[in-house]
């Protein structure tokens, strides 16, 4: 049997949730948060729609999936998202003791390893999942944007 459940697998389920981004005029970044492999967060960016800077759509998964799981830390989820999460969210993710991260395009400008933030030191990183596919859209966003 082949495992279905894998990093594309919820990549794509964020990336959809970027599309929702995209459709709202939102840069779009979407994210999911996933435990034994089940989604218990979906969320893309909201900072134009809610006016507030900090409705990045990592923000929300990680209230979204401590409400489902009923407590602060999110020990044993991996949070996938469509681009390298920033400092803010990384920093969010450190309190959070998440286990695994892993994003798509890297943010070369805002991404927290440009920014020399620390992730807390129980969590894993992986990037580079479907990332053609995150920077292929941001670039189809700011193109439309510019027109
Ligand atoms: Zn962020």
């Amino acid at each position: 049997m082949i495992n279905p459940f894998t990093d594309e697998y919820f990549m794509k389920k964020a990336l959809q949730e970027a599309e929702m981004a995209f459709e709202k005029g939102e840069i779009p970044v979407g994210a999911v948060i996933v435990i034994d492999n089940k989604v218990i967060a979906r969320s893309h960016n909201l900072t134009e729609l809610l006016h507030d800077v900090t409705a990045h759509a990592e923000m929300q998964s990680i209230t979204a999936a401590a409400n489902y799981l009923g407590g602060k830390y999110l020990m044993g989820c991996t949070l996938y998202v469509t681009l390298e999460p920033c400092q803010m969210c990384a920093g969010a993710l450190y309190w959070s003791q998440i286990s695994r991260i892993v994003y798509g395009a890297t943010d070369e400008n805002r991404g927290f390893a440009k920014m020399g933030t620390q992730l807390h030191p129980k969590t894993t990183v992986v990037s580079g999942i479907m990332a053609n596919e995150a920077s292929e859209l941001m670039k189809r966003f700011f193109a439309e944007k510019r027109k």
